[in-house]
């Protein structure tokens, strides 16, 4: 019913939002081969940044462990969508474990890169966050050729070895604007800086951000649906309050908006990380319908049809199973440069 107190509150809903190609093949990895070879799957650290994933993989077997030293020997450890060094996989082997590698392809096509440019002997800069899962797993592909710069404030400190030599990378769910601007003083001090033969920053964290841009000047508040340690989820706050929102929240659930957020709005923004299940963000809405915010607008500013093959060896071992009339229900298709 609408009220005086609820004429005119409405959502702007972003689109593309939520799940990406890369995770939604990761968590399906894991689905599939707790389907298959039963329970317990041990996952490498979080199969992809969110709560509610997480939980829902554990509650169903799967047994997130932070290294490949907590799986028993001869177990089966599916590594997550964010990557990792050619040291973990080397741990793995030791320890003879059943590896199903759930690394985004979008991840493994950077990794290749810094493979090529140390093997030309490039000094690489790599651009994103220390301590993040997937920077680990790409410095560790050539760790004496690697250093990480994690914005614009550290540009000062690079050192290489031959300025006419130089090359930067990128982690894929970095803010656009704040890469492209680290790249600029980046280029100031080395005119020579190379750039990566595609676009590192992937397309569904682009395609997040360039739908929240077009939001964030008409809303009052943007919330974010999306956990604390995902990296594409936290870049959307910030570049919906840069885009100008007028303020922007991160939740995990529904039950995190705080009623104090909405007096006085009249347009909420909602968008999600590209590691985020709709149903969390149908929850938002529902939330936001119980204070008046019954009129939800889609605005869409891409439509995307990516998806990504099952790890090759689940993809044997399914089709195996299934025999004569046994598909995975994905068509393998071929890595995409996006
Ligand atoms: S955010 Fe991009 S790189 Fe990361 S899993 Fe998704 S598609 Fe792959």
């Amino acid at each position: 019913m609408t009220t005086e107190t609820t004429r005119g509150k409405r959502i702007l809903l972003a689109a593309p939002r939520g799940y990406c190609a890369g995770v939604d093949r990761a968590v399906d990895a894991v689905e599939q081969a707790l389907a298959h070879y039963g329970a317990p799957i041990y996952v490498r650290k979080e199969i992809v940044h969110n709560k509610y994933v997480v939980e829902a993989l554990s509650r169903r077997g799967a047994i997130f462990v932070e290294e490949t030293d907590e799986v028993p020997e001869g177990a089966r450890v599916v590594f997550s969508a964010h990557g990792v060094s050619p040291a973990v996989h080397e741990q793995a082997a030791a320890r003879g474990l059943d590896t199903i590698d759930a690394t985004c392809p979008l991840v493994t096509k950077v990794h290749k890169q810094a493979v090529r440019f140390a093997r030309d002997d490039y000094d690489i800069i790599l651009v994103g966050h220390t301590g993040h899962e997937e920077v680990e797993g790409t410095q560790g592909e050539a760790p004496e050729h690697i250093q990480v710069v994690n914005g614009p404030h550290e540009v000062d400190q690079v050192q290489v070895r031959d300025p006419e030599r130089v090359v930067w990378i990128s982690q894929t769910t970095l803010s656009v604007d704040e890469t492209m601007e680290t790249v600029r003083l980046l280029r100031e001090r080395f005119p020579a800086l190379s750039d990566p033969p595609g676009e590192d920053i992937c397309y569904a964290t682009q395609n997040r951000q360039a739908a929240v841009k077009v939001i964030a000047p008409q809303v009052d508040l943007m919330i974010v649906v999306g956990s604390g340690n995902s990296s594409n989820s936290v870049r959307l706050k910030e570049v919906a309050l840069d885009a100008g929102a007028g303020a922007s929240h991160r939740v995990d659930f529904a039950s995190e908006i705080d009623p104090a957020w909405l007096e006085g709005v009249r347009t909420v923004g909602v968008t999600s990380g590209a590691s985020v299940p709709e149903i969390l963000v149908r929850e938002v809405i529902e939330r936001l319908a119980e204070h008046g915010f019954e009129d939800v607008e889609e605005v869409r500013t891409a439509t995307e049809r990516i998806t990504f093959s099952l790890p090759k060896n689940l993809r044997a071992d399914l089709r195996g199973a299934a025999g004569e009339q046994g598909h995975d229900r994905r068509q393998p298709v071929a890595d995409h440069t996006c």
